[in-house]
């Protein structure tokens, strides 16, 4: 069988799919108040457009949902935010699992 390349997908429907993400985020952080459900749904949908074309999730954006159980996280309500000596660490109260980022230089 022939080795499949990847081809990227037109860089206008990745700047589409950049801002849906955006949007899509916007809308969990609407949604969390009264249906958290609806928010993880948008976090889901988000992931999949990024999976699809290819595009990275913004570095501030990661930080809103668990890397391990995709619940769009609410510091201070579904998730605790502690600095430590090398990285700022985001404990999940959904799956009670840590997600580390390392500061920035
Ligand atoms: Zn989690």
């Amino acid at each position: 069988m022939p080795i499949r390349k990847h081809k990227p997908k037109p860089a206008r429907e990745r700047k589409i799919a950049l801002q849906r993400i955006e949007h899509l985020f916007k809308q969990a952080d609407k949604a969390f108040k009264y249906n958290p459900k609806l928010s993880n749904r948008y976090v889901q949908l988000a992931r999949k457009i990024g999976m699809k074309y290819k595009v990275k999730i913004r570095s501030p954006l990661k930080k809103r949902f668990c890397k391990h159980c995709y619940h769009y996280l609410k510091p201070g309500i579904n998730c605790r935010v502690r600095l430590t000596q090398k990285h700022l660490a985001y404990y999940c109260l959904e799956c009670k699992r840590y997600m580390r980022f390392p500061y920035k230089k």
